[in-house]
């Protein structure tokens, strides 16, 4: 079977090709940017099993590239092929040329502080990009099973009496990324009654691991102690609101329940993902420093403070559960140290 992730160049996606090269029967395929960053996909690459079909030809033509990836893509790795999201017809020729039979959505503009400092771009990336994927798959007359990544954003506002977040919350988005999240369901839920597209999506709950975007606290953080470990900074730990909680699982194991989605969810359905577990900023700090030997100084620094904060992300993931036995496997300890290991060999 021929799968298609959007996005492999980022975390979930980097992790998600991982996961699908264990797996027998299933042919890679993943789109990137001209200027896609490809560290995240370094591991493939050196265990040379990375393939970028048509690398420097120009391809304007679907037929073009269909008659590339039938002459270079390869079943046992990584194909990568050229395609912005925001270009429609860059994505008819990608979903016209590899016809996948399974799609995992996870491109997008990722960062919710992003989606205020941009709030424009964010929409049209992470909204009009699916409107182009959707159409592609439409104009193709093909029928792929395709996962949505939506996000625990789209709750936002969440009242204590109303935790651990189920399906049926209400959605109160706090960001203009969350809003974007909220579409891209919403869209994903009208094709599928009107066209009868095989859209499945999840609200998933926040993830970590190796390979998070420095931007992101969890990878921030790790990376600040790193580069105090090093004297690459004074020992001064800059950080924004501690109190907030979320529901933090490991990438590795998320990208396993995103198989599981395509394997056994209903189209048309939503399903939480999540550990059921809520922690705050505060413990992820003290586990990371209770992994290092540097003392350091915590200072709040007011910039990272975001407009409207979500206070509390706590999920409950009863319904994928039960439909699939996934349970989380890696400790958050597990994680953490993964991660700072992965800032000690970088900085
Ligand atoms: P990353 O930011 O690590 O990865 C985003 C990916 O999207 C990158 O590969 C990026 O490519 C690609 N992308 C962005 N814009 C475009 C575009 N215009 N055309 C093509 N590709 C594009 O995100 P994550 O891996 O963390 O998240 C994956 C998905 O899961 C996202 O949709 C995110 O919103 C969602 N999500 C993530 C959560 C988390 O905790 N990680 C929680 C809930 C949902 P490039 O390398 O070129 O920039």
């Amino acid at each position: 079977m021929r799968v298609l992730i959007t996005g492999i160049t980022g975390m979930t996606g980097s992790h998600l090709a991982d996961y699908l090269l264990t797996r027998d029967n299933v042919e890679v395929y993943g789109t990137y940017r001209w200027r896609s960053r490809m560290d995240n996909l370094e591991d493939i690459k050196r265990a040379g099993r990375l393939n970028i079909i048509g690398e420097g030809s120009t391809v304007t033509d679907v037929a073009v590239l269909r008659s590339l990836v039938a002459e270079q893509g390869n079943p046992g790795k990584v194909n990568l092929v050229e395609g912005d999201m925001m270009d429609p017809y860059a994505m008819k020729r990608v979903i016209g040329a590899i016809r996948p039979d399974r799609i995992f959505h996870l491109a997008a503009q990722s960062y919710v502080p992003g989606s205020w400092a941009g709030p424009a771009e964010t929409i049209q990336r992470n909204i009009i990009g699916q409107v182009n994927l959707l159409e592609a798959i439409r104009e193709a007359g093909i029928d792929p099973l395709i996962h949505i990544a939506g996000s625990s954003e789209e709750y936002g506002l969440a009242y204590p009496n109303e935790v651990p977040i189920k399906e049926s919350n209400p959605l109160r988005p706090m960001s203009p990324y969350a809003v974007s999240k909220v579409a891209q369901e919403m869209l994903a839920l009208q094709y599928f009654r009107s066209y009868g597209l095989k859209a499945i999506v999840t609200r998933g709950f926040n993830h970590e691991g190796p390979r998070r975007g420095h931007v992101f606290v969890t990878s921030n953080l790790a990376k600040q102690i790193a580069e105090i470990e090093k004297g690459l900074r004074s020992p001064v730990i800059l950080v924004g609101d501690l109190s907030s909680q979320r529901d933090w699982t490991d990438v590795r194991d998320f990208v396993r329940a995103y198989w599981l989605v395509l394997e056994k969810g209903e189209p048309g359905e939503v399903y939480n993902i999540g550990s059921g577990v809520a922690r705050q900023v505060k413990d992820l700090l003290d586990i990371l420093l209770s992994m290092s030997q540097v003392q350091v100084e915590v200072k709040v620094d007011p910039s990272r403070f975001r407009p409207s904060d979500v206070r509390l992300l706590l999920a409950d993931a009863s319904k994928f559960t039960q439909l699939t036995g996934w349970r989380p496997e890696i400790p958050f300890t597990q994680t953490l140290k993964d991660l700072l290991s992965y800032w000690r060999e970088r900085v």
